[in-house]
């Protein structure tokens, strides 16, 4: 397993080029070098080293719950990570206290008139959980600049190149499947036919691209008559007429044929918290350039990757051939920072149990990465993972294979201090 293995000079702090972990095993052993951080692994080198390093560029797959994170070194990738968001949880906690801040307030007053529309949102406002996406992103993009020279960033930014399919409605763009345009023409139809089956509205199905009206029967390759379809749909059409495959549906035959004509809106396709993110990253400094999805897929199948969040991010933009020496991810998930919240409450917003000020006992804090070693007791063993504090000195500890229960500090050494994420590979 490689990860990425950043060594920084103990005098300047100034990031190397990553080494493989033979090497910084070695240095350890030796004493040459320390541990720096543990996630993602970072040695620091004891005495000062003038070297001329390769830029690296760094590669990001901006998801809705996970975003795709590689470090590419000439055509290797050296790095990969998958950053879990927690766009969800926000939402969930907003909302309760919305709904208890609401209640509370309507529970015992007059009536009055409902005031509503009488906000207004700054430019460029984003929904809270796309705000916390953009920030986590821009975190993560500092913290692996800080610890590896990186020289350019890549990202993607939209589904497909709207450049390349300029008015694709009307200028015959061919579809061939296994060819760029075709992977940039099927994510445009996954846009302007909302991810459904055409004939059967299924979601989440594999979609074959359709032609409304066969090649057969005269119909062209024109994006104006294709259509997404399942594969039961697809072969159930076969090369018949479109009239006549929906002659018992007459109100979703004209749908299809209405929206087969109406191009889609550019808007429709834009994701405000990408190009939220773009501009972020345009300020650290670095030159930024961006893919869109139609070319992520096209290389990851061209080169023959599986399917998942930092593979994808490895093949944003233009990519020639790729080179994977990481075999795992390094798996991030954003736990925030706790809650600053002083006042439980019951469901009904009544004051139920108040919080001590204090967040350290023993020297730990909930979030705080341990290695414990138990000795004795019922709970002999080694465990590492995330803690969970109590300011009895009795933690629980969150491991890959589940929680434990009642471990005392004593047996605890922090490996990793707390910094709102938790990590496992
Ligand atoms: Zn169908």
């Amino acid at each position: 397993m490689v990860t990425l293995l950043s060594t920084l000079t103990d005098t300047n702090r100034k990031p190397l080029s990553p080494c493989k972990p033979g090497m910084a095993r070695s240095l350890l052993k030796a004493g040459k070098a320390a541990v720096f951080l543990r996630y993602p692994f970072t040695i620091v080198l004891k005495k000062a080293v003038e070297t001329n390093h390769e830029p690296l560029e760094l590669k990001l797959d901006p998801g809705s719950k996970v975003t795709g994170v590689a470090i590419k070194q000439d055509n290797k990738i050296i790095f990969g990570a998958e950053l879990q968001h927690r766009g969800q949880q926000i939402k969930d906690a907003l909302l309760s206290r919305r709904q208890l801040r609401r209640g509370r307030r309507n529970r015992k007053t007059r009536y009055r008139k409902a005031r509503f529309l009488n906000r207004t949102r700054p430019d460029g406002w984003l929904a809270p959980s796309g705000q916390h996406r953009v920030e986590t992103i821009l975190t993560w993009v500092r913290k692996l600049i800080r610890l590896a020279p990186v020289a350019s960033i890549v990202q993607e930014l939209v589904r497909f190149d709207s450049q390349l399919m300029q008015n694709p409605e009307i200028s015959g763009v061919m579809y061939q499947h296994g060819e760029l345009q075709g992977y940039e023409v099927r994510q445009y139809l996954l846009e302007k036919w909302h991810r459904q089956c055409a004939y059967c509205s299924a979601e989440n199905v594999p979609f074959e691209v359709e032609h409304i009206q066969p090649k057969s029967r005269g119909g062209s390759d024109r994006v104006s008559n294709l259509t997404l379809a399942c594969h039961d749909c697809n072969q159930k059409k076969g090369n018949q007429d479109v009239r006549a495959f929906l002659a018992a549906k007459p109100d979703l035959l004209n749908r299809i044929l209405k929206q087969a004509k109406l191009p889609l809106k550019d808007a429709a396709a834009v994701n405000s918290t990408r190009w939220a993110l773009f501009n972020a990253l345009k300020e650290t400094g670095l030159p930024v350039t961006t893919g869109t999805g139609g070319q992520t897929k096209f290389n990851r199948h061209r080169l023959g990757l599986a399917k998942s969040h930092w593979l994808d991010a490895a093949c944003v933009g233009s990519v020639d051939t790729l080179k994977v020496l990481t075999s795992k991810p390094l798996l991030i998930v954003a736990k925030g920072q706790g809650t600053r919240q002083m006042c439980g409450t019951n469901p009904y917003g009544f004051p139920i149990r108040h919080k001590s000020r204090v967040q350290i006992h023993k020297g730990f804090q909930t979030g705080d990465i341990v290695s414990a070693t138990v000795t004795a007791g019922k709970k002999v063993g080694s465990y590492t993972g995330r803690l969970l504090c109590r300011a009895s000195g009795s933690f629980d500890i969150v491991t890959k294979a589940g929680r434990v229960t009642g471990i005392s500090h004593k047996y605890c050494k922090a490996i990793h201090k707390k910094d709102g994420y938790s990590y496992g590979f």
